[in-house]
């Protein structure tokens, strides 16, 4: 059976950045189809951020009650712990999935999208052919966990960021390639619920910390609680009921292997290159990042598929932008909010603004402060903690900070946002610091810069006088 239909704007993925452009077309009034090929619920909350925040938040538990209760107690069996992790899980996919279909008022189609040129989308399921024709198009269709082929002697003992929430028996130990945000968190998770972790890769950064203080400070740290293997590959080959992970003159069997090695953009199963569409080195559409608009067609781009900007807080951003600008005459181009990103491994890494490995270091103080000098820390024994706050070396304008501490998810947030605001040391010292907080770390950093200043300001720290311009 063939269907045909013309509408104003087809979104393929109802994803995260999928949902956010289906908001703005309809608020435009515009007529639309959006094309998901399943399941639906976001990757956000099937196998994303929910689940690996859930995994987390489970393990602290569980590492509270071994570390406080004064004798062992009946803690439930660890299957069982996994499983109440899925059921919690699902209600943020039933919700999204509800939030979907009422999104979608009856024009979901379901299926794999294929271009036949930029503004023609064929989608077959069940025997039913259905052609979509659009005057504007946006893709949003996602990523999904790179298993690379080398993985393949070992793959029956291998699970992805996909796979590893639906296990109904965990592992007694388990290998993590790949120690980027993903990989810590679930190596954290596990280790803190009880499962042997062996962390690996190929950089010596965990976590993606652009900061060699703050990377070795969370090595040390986190390596009192998971095996870390780095900045050597790793050899995997297959072992009895398990896989052999070899790497200098370590070894060691794991009864399974997590592939966190990154994830791949969905893009390739579009047929873009044969459709017409213009592609770069990676098999991405040209597009530029302020008004998602692919170079020269009525076609936008949004979220993980741009293989950009990886995270939800992002992908929402650009389903925004997206979306506003499929229904424009002309494009808008928005400014992009300052990087920031957050590894929720308690205590947390973070990175906001630019990274040290980007900035200049002949233009950059960089100030400092040490948790062993924090009041807070030191009363949350989290005394390692430790914050990097750079700045213009000139005039004191914030550019980025990294760093590691408990709840740092806060900190992360003041500092992005101080940044994006283009605050200085100076004018953010000038803000109320309560005690004994975290964020007192904070104003020790911005302290630090201030003393590094060429032209310093007269007046006490945090001060300014009334009638001062
Ligand atoms: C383990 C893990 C933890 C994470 N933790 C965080 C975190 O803490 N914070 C954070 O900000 N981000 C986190 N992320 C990243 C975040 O989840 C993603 O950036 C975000 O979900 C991407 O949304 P999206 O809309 O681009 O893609 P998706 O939500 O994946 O949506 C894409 C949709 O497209 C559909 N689709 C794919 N191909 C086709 C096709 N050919 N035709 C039709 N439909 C198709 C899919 O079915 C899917 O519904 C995490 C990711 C993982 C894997």
């Amino acid at each position: 059976m063939h269907k045909t239909i013309h509408t104003e704007v087809a979104i393929i993925g109802a994803g995260t950045a999928g949902l956010y452009a289906l908001r703005e077309v309809r608020r435009a009034n515009k007529q639309f189809v959006m094309i998901d090929k399943g399941p639906l619920g976001t990757t956000c909350a099937r196998v994303g951020c929910m689940p690996s925040k859930l995994a987390l938040h489970a393990g602290a538990i569980r590492q509270q009650i071994n570390t406080q209760a004064a004798t062992p107690l009946a803690l439930p069996n660890l299957n069982q712990t996994w499983a109440t992790l899925r059921e919690q899980r699902d209600t943020f996919t039933d919700r999204a999935i509800k939030t979907t279909q009422a999104a979608a008022q009856n024009q979901l189609i379901t299926g794999a999208a294929r271009f036949l040129d930029p503004v023609t989308i064929k989608i077959t399921q069940d025997n039913i052919t259905t052609l979509v024709h659009a005057e504007k198009v946006i893709i949003a269709n996602g990523s999904r966990p790179a298993v690379p082929g080398w993985l393949e002697p070992v793959r029956e003992y291998t699970v992805s960021t996909d796979e590893i929430f639906e296990l109904k028996e965990l592992p007694s130990s388990i290998g993590i390639l790949g120690l980027g945000a993903i990989g810590m968190e679930m190596g954290l998770a596990l280790s803190r619920l009880g499962v042997r972790v062996v962390g690996a890769d190929l950089s010596s950064a965990i976590a993606g910390i652009g900061d060699p203080l703050i990377n070795q400070q969370a090595i040390q740290r986190f390596g009192k609680e998971m095996e870390l293997w780095l900045g050597q590959p790793t050899a995997v080959s297959l072992a009895e009921k398990g896989v052999l992970l070899q790497s200098g003159n370590r070894q060691i069997k794991v009864d399974l292997l997590l592939a966190a090695l990154g994830r791949r953009p969905n893009l390739d199963a579009l047929n873009l290159q044969e459709a017409g569409f213009p592609l770069n080195e990676k098999g991405i559409p040209v597009f530029n990042p302020h008004t998602m608009q692919v170079e020269g067609l009525p076609v936008f781009l949004a979220g993980d598929c741009t293989s950009s900007k990886t995270l939800m807080h992002e992908a929402s951003a650009e389903g925004s932008i997206a979306g506003f600008n499929a229904v424009q005459n002309h494009p808008v181009a928005f400014k992009r909010m300052v990087p920031l990103g957050i590894a929720f491994s308690d205590p947390d890494i973070f990175s906001a603004g630019a990274s040290k490995a980007e900035l200049d270091k002949h233009n950059i103080i960089t100030g400092l402060a040490e948790g062993g000098s924090n009041g807070r820390a030191r009363i949350l024994s989290e005394a390692d903690s430790l914050l990097h706050i750079y700045a213009d070396a000139e005039n004191g304008t914030l550019l980025g900070a990294a760093g590691m501490a408990p709840h740092a998810e806060h900190l992360a947030h003041l500092l992005a946002w101080a940044i994006q605001r283009g605050e200085t040391a100076v004018s953010l010292l000038q803000m109320p610091f309560y005690h004994p907080v975290l964020e007192e770390m904070v104003q020790s950093a911005l302290q630090d810069i201030v003393r590094q200043l060429p032209h310093k300001p007269a007046w006490p720290f945090g001060l300014a006088p009334v009638n001062h311009h």
